[in-house]
């Protein structure tokens, strides 16, 4: 049986945001807050932990209970492999070919059918789902709550069945947001339309400035040596992000730079159980490679890790080949490391390439980018300095709080 479960989260004081923030945002949604005095909402996801929606999620909702508003976070609880079949529903989104099978299709709505029950006992007047897992049970609770659907996947080029075998149940909600205008689904009534990039939470562990000393010798323990060059790219391990392109970039990049070393690590997130296979494949290709590390969060690398990571690396890649937004680069551009990233949905927007970053779509223009920072460190510093300002601007937690705000007012 399905149902759902509370997420605790630690609180946040909106006032530490003040100076980080500018005095009119910060105003902006001090006010906006007062407006949503008397509405309770509840957000829903399929996991706690791992992966770019639990991260935003564990910001934004203390963020919106720091001004007063009434929130709580759910996770669904389900079969394990309830998510074999939503992970293959996520790739399809994502352009791969397939569809359900008839019991693949039945366990979904069978499923979400269940998770319905449970959350038409919550007591509040907005529902905000996340992602496609949870979706067909957003849809059947439509006329109890006011809905909204957050997608946080690269739609663009989604494959035909499983949009149409989505869009019915898109169009039961109240709002529907996208990450970038062109993940608009046809067949989407467009009046339900909003679109806004997510955002990094600047106080948090994984994103705090931290000294460079603190962060080497944190990495020690992982026999990562903080005195040679480092590469590295923080995903789930997950084919769409490139992980073995990414090595045979790297096997290039050697070349040039013998003593180099790559870090992959990605975390594990229950509602991907592909990742382990990806993560075995992975280890059997560089088994005896010493200068290849394979890590993830089963071997301690928490927040505070992933940042002593972004803040040390020489260069920061992430070479996928679909990106909802990827939270990966906007975190190592707030510490003034430019990212080598795939030129794909939401890493094209971020990175502004030869400015703040690299765009590349082959193995060999990753390499020639990787190696252009790890010769030009002055080059490096600049577009650093650069890509730190574009996620000041437009990148960080609260202007996501005010866009969810204006949003909420506008649907109330
Ligand atoms: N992440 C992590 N540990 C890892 C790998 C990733 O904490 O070993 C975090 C990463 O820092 C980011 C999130 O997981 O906050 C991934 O979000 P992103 O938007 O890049 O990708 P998604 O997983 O949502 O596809």
């Amino acid at each position: 049986m399905a149902d759902i479960s509370k997420v605790p989260y630690s609180r946040i004081e909106i006032k530490k945001y003040k100076d980080i923030i500018s005095p009119v945002l910060y105003n902006e949604i001090l006010t906006l807050g007062e407006k949503l005095k008397r509405i309770k909402i509840a957000v829903v996801n399929s996991t706690a932990s791992g992966g770019g929606v639990a991260e935003i999620l564990k910001s934004l909702i203390p963020m919106f209970e720091s001004i007063g508003i009434n929130i709580a976070w759910y996770v669904t609880r389900t079969e394990p492999n309830f998510f074999s079949t939503t992970k293959k529903l996520h790739n399809l989104l994502q352009g791969q070919q397939g569809k359900f099978s008839d019991k693949e299709l039945k366990q979904y709505i069978d499923t979400n059918k269940q998770i319905a029950e449970q959350l038409k006992q919550l007591n509040s007047d907005v529902l905000i789902i996340n992602d496609p897992q949870p979706l067909s049970a957003g849809a059947e609770v439509c006329k109890k709550f006011k809905t909204v659907w957050h997608c946080h996947v690269d739609t663009s080029f989604v494959n035909e069945w499983a949009r149409a075998m989505i869009v019915p149940f898109v169009n039961k909600y109240s709002r529907v947001i996208f990450s970038l205008s062109e993940y608009e689904l046809e067949g989407i009534n467009k009046d339900k339309l909003l679109f806004f990039p997510p955002a990094i939470d600047p106080l948090s562990l994984k994103n705090v400035i931290i000294n460079r000393d603190f962060a080497e010798n944190m990495l020690r323990r992982f026999k990562i040596d903080p005195r040679r060059p480092i590469l590295v790219q923080i995903s789930r391990f997950d084919h769409w992000k490139d992980p073995l392109g990414v090595i045979k970039s790297y096997l290039q990049v050697r070349k040039h730079f013998p003593d180099s070393q790559l870090i992959l690590t990605g975390s594990l997130p229950e509602d991907d159980p592909e990742a382990i296979q990806v993560i075995q494949e992975i280890k059997d290709k560089t088994i005896n490679d010493e200068n290849i590390f394979i890590l993830s969060d089963r071997d301690g690398l928490g927040s505070i890790e992933i940042n002593a990571l972004q803040t040390i690396a020489d260069v920061v890649i992430q070479k996928s080949k679909r990106e909802g937004f990827g939270l990966t680069v906007t975190e190592a551009m707030w510490k003034k490391n430019p990212v080598v990233g795939g030129k794909t949905g939401g890493i094209k927007v971020q990175i502004e390439d030869g400015i703040s970053g690299f765009l590349v779509e082959t193995i060999e223009q990753c390499t020639n980018a990787v190696i252009t920072l790890l010769k030009d460190v002055n080059l490096k510093t600049r577009m650093g300095e650069k890509a730190k300002e574009s996620v000041r601007e437009k990148y960080l937690m609260p202007r996501l709080l005010r866009d969810y705000m204006l949003m909420l007012i506008g649907m109330t």
